[in-house]
C-alpha cells in the first residue's frame, strides 16, 4: 500500500550535565574546581532519499529520539556529544508541527535539514570559580532537546505527471522511456502507487517522469482513488495527458481528454493551468482518420499533440524529445519555503505556582532539571538557584500573589524559606 501521509514524535537529545568535582592529588588538599561540562545532545536531521517513494516506514516506527550527551566528569572532562539521528525520507516530503500546522521543512533538496536541535552541554564547575566564590559546588544542567509532533506529506518532485484515464497506457509509456517498471495490465486501477522514472533524453538531458494512479470522474470530488493522488501532480512542471485515441475500449478520446481537464480544474484552477502536451496512444489500433480528427480538436484547443504506439514505443522519442524542448522554458519544480518561526520563548521556562495551607508550590519542570544537579546545602548554589528563579519571574509572581518573609515555598519537595 502507498502510504503518503504519517506523523511521528521526534525529540533532540538533552546536553549532558556539568559535573560539580575538585581536583584531588596526593598532599593537595584543596584542589581547585575541575567538573567538566557536557556534552550536546544529538540532533534530529532529515534528508531526502531517492531510493524511498512512501512514507510506509513511519506508519511502525513513529518514535525518533537523538540520544543525550554524556555528562561531563571530573578532571575537566568533556562529557562525549550524541551522535545525530539522521532520518531519511522520499525526496519531496513536507514536515509540519503538527500542533501550529507551520511548514517546517520541505525536503526536496540535497541538503540535511535540521528540524529539533539538540540540548547544549551544561557547563561544569570549573567554569564558576571566581575570586569569591573559589569553591562552586553547582554545575549547569544539560538543555533540553528540542521535541514536537510532525506530519509528514509526501509530495513528489517530478518534472512531468502523467495523467489520463486508467488502462490509456501511462504505466507502458513510463516504462518505455524509463527504467521505471510499474505494473502494467489490462484492467483499470493496475497503479496504486505513484512511480517515478528518469528520462533520458541525450547524454547531458533528463528529467523525471511521474505515473499516477489514473484518474477517473469525479476524482476530484473524492471518488475512486484519483483524489487523492492529484496531490502528486500538483507540483509536476508540465502534464503529459494520456489519451487512448483508439477508443478500443469504446470510450471517446475527445470525451475522456475533457472529462480528465474537468477533473484537474476541480481539484485546482492552478493545476488545469498547467503546460499540456496531449499523447494519442494506442495509434496503433486507431485509423490513419482517427488520428486526424482527434488532432485537429486538440490542435484547435492550442495544445501540442502527439500520436504514440507505448506499446510498440512508436512516436515516444518524437513525444520526450517535446517533453524535454518544453520543460526547457518552464519554471523548476515548486519547493514550498518554510513558514517563519513564531517565538514562543516563555515556554521554556513556565511555571505554575498555587497555594495551599500557606506553602507556595512551584510547578516548573526546567527548575527540577537544576534541582538536580544543584548542591542545596551549598551557599553559591543557592545562590545561583535564586537568581534563576528571580530571573525567570518566578519571585515577581510569588509576591505578586502575596507572598511575605519567613513563608515556605516548595519545588518538587524541595522547601525552603521565603527571604527577599
Ligand atoms: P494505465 O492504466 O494507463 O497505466 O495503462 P497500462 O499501461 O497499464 O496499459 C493498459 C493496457 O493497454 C495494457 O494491456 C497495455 O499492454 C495496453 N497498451 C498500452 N499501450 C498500448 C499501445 O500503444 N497499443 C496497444 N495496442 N496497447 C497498449
Ligand atoms: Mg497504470
Amino acid at each position: 500500500m502507498f502510504i503518503d501521509k504519517a506523523k511521528i514524535m521526534i525529540k533532540a537529545g538533552n546536553g549532558g550535565n556539568g559535573a560539580v568535582s575538585f581536583h584531588r592529588e596526593k598532599y593537595v588538599n584543596a584542589g581547585g574546581p575541575d567538573g567538566g561540562d557536557g556534552g550536546k545532545g544529538g540532533d534530529v536531521i532529515f534528508v531526502a532519499d531517492d531510493n524511498l517513494s512512501t512514507l510506509m516506514d513511519f506508519r511502525y516506527k513513529r518514535k525518533f529520539v537523538a540520544a543525550n550527551g554524556e555528562n561531563g566528569r571530573s578532571n575537566r572532562c568533556t562529557g562525549k556529544s550524541a551522535e545525530d539521528l539522521i532520518i531519511r525520507v522520499p525526496r519531496g516530503t513536507l514536515l509540519r508541527d503538527a500542533q501550529t500546522g507551520r511548514l517546517c521543512a520541505d525536503i526536496s533538496g540535497n541538503e540535511p535539514v535540521v528540524l529539533a536541535r539538540g540540548g547544549k552541554g551544561g557547563a561544569g564547575n570549573q567554569h564558576f570559580a571566581t575570586a569569591t566564590r573559589q569553591i562552586p559546588r553547582f554545575a549547569k544542567p544539560g538543555g533540553v532537546g528540542e521535541s514536537f509532533e510532525l506530519e509528514m506529506e509526501l509530495k513528489l518532485l517530478a518534472d512531468v505527471g502523467l495523467v489520463g484515464f486508467p488502462n490509456v497506457g501511462k504505466s507502458t509509456l513510463i516504462s518505455v522511456v524509463s527504467a521505471a517498471k510499474p505494473k502494467i495490465a489490462n484492467y483499470h486501477f493496475t497503479t496504486l502507487t505513484p512511480v517515478l522514472g528518469m528520462v533520458k533524453v541525450s547524454e547531458d538531458k533528463s528529467f523525471v517522469m511521474a505515473d499516477i494512479p489514473g484518474l477517473i470522474e469525479g476524482a476530484s470530488e473524492g471518488i475512486g482513488l484519483g483524489h487523492e493522488f492529484l496531490r502528486h501532480v500538483d507540483r509536476c512542471r508540465l502534464i503529459v495527458h494520456v489519451v487512448d485515441v483508439s477508443g478500443i475500449e469504446g470510450r471517446d478520446p475527445k470525451e475522456d481528454f475533457e472529462a480528465i481537464n474537468r477533473e484537474l480544474k476541480n481539484f485546482s484552477e492552478e493545476l488545469a493551468e498547467r503546460p499540456q502536451i496531449v499523447a494519442g496512444n494506442k495509434a496503433d489500433l486507431a485509423t490513419p482518420e482517427q488520428i486526424a480528427e482527434f488532432r485537429a480538436y486538440i490542435e484547435s484547443k492550442g495544445y501540442d499533440f502527439f500520436p504514440i504506439s507505448a506499446a510498440s514505443a512508436q512516436g515516444v522519442k518524437e513525444l520526450t524529445w517535446a517533453v524535454s524542448q518544453k520543460l526547457d522554458t518552464l519554471p523548476p519544480v515548486i519547493q514550498y519555503e518554510p513558514d517563519p518561526v513564531v517565538e514562543v520563548k516563555e515556554d521554556e521556562q513556565k511555571f505554575e505556582i498555587t497555594v495551599e495551607n500557606g506553602i507556595y508550590y512551584i510547578d516548573a519542570p526546567f527548575l527540577e532539571q537544576i534541582l538536580a544537579t544543584a548542591n542545596m546545602e551549598d551557599y553559591e548554589s543557592l545562590q545561583y538557584f535564586q537568581r534563576v528563579l528571580r530571573f525567570s519571574g518566578i519571585i515577581d509572581k510569588l509576591e505578586e500573589m502575596g507572598i511575605e518573609e519567613g513563608q515556605t515555598v516548595d519545588i518538587a519537595g524541595f522547601q525552603f524559606d521565603f527571604v527577599n
